[in-house]
């Protein structure tokens, strides 16, 4: 579902991620461990074309994201067909930023209906099983300012769900929220998960990774320093700076 291949990023002379390659299949999830400022939201934000990157490839369910490959070259995408790309793919953020004007419910009807001109009769049913499902069936009528944390961030998931993403990425989706919160947010990825979304995880979580994840990759320095099953990893580090990062987090 996810290949990288070689993917440079820089911001002006600083080479922020330096030949990552990442291969997630289809159904599984893939979680990111690494020091702050080692490139994961780079590399999250290059898979769906929020940034540009500089060298490498990168294909999602087969599509190469941002280019056609046209007798050997590459030809940029235009912005439509970016965004055409970028509705197939997912993201939940450190900061849900629900529109605090609208209800839960309208916060998930909105995206299907602007961007893909769905009917709204049609998306605020779906809407509501999405809600249900993550939980907050009976908060659908709630303001943003009327929702913990943990909701909100529910409310943020189904947002993403309600396109219909082949995958979603998260971005450390329980970092800014209170350790009680923690595994409502948690529970409904593990969920997820078990239905079959292929995701890609940037969490802290260890258990998470333990529990949830089917592969697992450490990055340090705009580099994939050591990956492989979970368990294996955390249990058995094979790399110094993956054993130093491990020692602080567990
Ligand atoms: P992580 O998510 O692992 O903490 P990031 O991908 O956010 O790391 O950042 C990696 C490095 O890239 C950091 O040094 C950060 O300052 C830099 N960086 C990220 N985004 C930008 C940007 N838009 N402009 C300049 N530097 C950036
Ligand atoms: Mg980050």
């Amino acid at each position: 579902m996810v290949h990288a291949d070689q993917v440079h990023k820089s911001f002006g002379a600083v080479e922020v991620l330096k030949g990552v390659d990442l291969r997630v299949r289809p159904g599984e999830v893939c979680c990111v461990l690494g020091p702050s400022g080692s490139g994961k939201s780079t590399l999250l934000r290059c898979v769906n074309h929020l940034e540009k990157i500089n060298a490498g490839r990168i294909w999602v369910d087969g599509d190469l994201i941002g280019y056609a490959e046209r007798g050997g070259r590459l030809h940029e995408l235009r912005e439509k067909e970016v965004a055409a790309q970028r509705r197939a793919i997912g993201m939940v953020f450190q900061r849900f930023n629900l529109f605090p004007h609208m209800t839960a419910l309208d916060n998930v009807v909105e995206a299907p209906v602007r961007v893909r001109g769905e009917k709204r009769s049609v998306v605020r049913d779906r809407a509501a099983a999405l809600l249900e499902r993550v939980g907050l069936g009976d908060k659908v009528g709630n303001y943003p300012a009327q929702l913990s944390g943990g909701q909100q961030q529910r409310v943020a998931i189904a947002r993403a769900l309600a396109m219909e993403p082949k995958l979603m990425l998260f971005d450390e989706p329980t970092s800014a929220l209170d350790p009680e919160l923690v595994g409502e947010v948690l529970d409904v990825m593990k969920n997820l998960a078990a239905d079959g979304m292929t995701m890609v995880v940037v969490t802290h979580e260890i258990g998470f990774a333990r529990e949830v994840g089917d592969s697992l990759i450490f990055m340090d320095a705009g580099v994939v320093v050591e990956s492989g099953a979970p368990r294996e990893m955390i249990a058995n580090p094979r790399h110094e700076r993956t054993k130093a990062f491990l020692d602080k987090v567990l």
